[in-house]
């Protein structure tokens, strides 16, 4: 299967579902991560060119550890906006492109806009994607594609109905975000966190509820031409 990942920022997907991005690889799986914006206000010490240069290059070198491929759209920081045209574009295109079997993206009620936006931009490309008619650099994508909300983060408000086993990825997970070295001090500086520390936590809180040792959760997007009797997730 390919494996479409549409994430916010850079940083995003690995604290979300690293694991299970991971695993689809170690399973055979072709996975792309992409990120909406570029990252460039993550940062206390570099300016935006600089900070969004350097999340890029540590996006790249995250989806590497994973064995994934890496694209970013380059939107900026605080801008996505499900409504806007260009962007919608932008992420057809990245459908009809990826030809995705599975698409994962954030939850609609996340801690920030940005994330918010996504999951409602990529609700609705990936059915826009579909239309013959809606003309953009590729051609248009066949079916509708199933469509999974991943966790929020820290799990807030998320009640996932389906999880996947990460014991055998966890470790991966956690290289993957290390490779953000710019986020571990932003999120400690700006937000109190130990980022590590706490996906580890998630991680095995998820576990608990479903019997492993570590897990991510995830909500499939249970409407019309996305519902399936096919297990989609490792
Ligand atoms: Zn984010």
């Amino acid at each position: 299967m390919r494996i479409l990942a549409i994430g916010a920022h850079p940083d995003d997907l690995e604290i979300l579902c690293g694991g299970t991005l991971a695993r689809y690889v170690d399973e055979g799986h072709e996975v792309t991560m992409a990120m909406v914006a570029n990252g460039d206000l993550g940062s206390f010490v570099h300016d935006r060119e600089e900070i969004a240069g350097l999340r890029a290059e540590e996006a790249r070198a995250s989806a590497g550890v994973a064995g994934a491929e890496h694209v970013g759209l380059g939107v900026s920081d605080g801008e996505v906006n499900a409504a806007s045209p260009e962007q919608r574009r932008l992420v057809v295109d990245l459908v009809r492109e990826v030809g995705p079997d599975v698409i994962i993206t954030h939850a609609p009620n996340d801690y920030m806009t940005d994330h918010n936006e996504v999951s409602k931009l990529v609700f609705d490309t990936s059915f826009l994607a579909t239309l013959p008619l809606l003309e953009t650099a590729h051609p248009h994508h066949g079916t509708v594609t199933p469509l999974f909300y991943m966790d929020t983060v820290t799990g807030l408000q998320f009640d996932p109905t389906e999880y996947v086993d990460i014991s055998g990825h966890l470790e991966t997970k956690l290289e993957m975000f290390s490779q953000h070295r710019t986020q571990l001090e932003w999120l400690r500086d700006h937000d109190g966190v130990d980022m590590l520390e706490q996906l580890r936590a998630v991680a095995r809180f998820r576990g608990l509820q479903c019997g492993v040792d570590y897990a991510e959760g995830f909500r499939p997007c249970n409407v019309w031409l996305r519902a399936t009797t096919t297990r989609l997730l490792p």
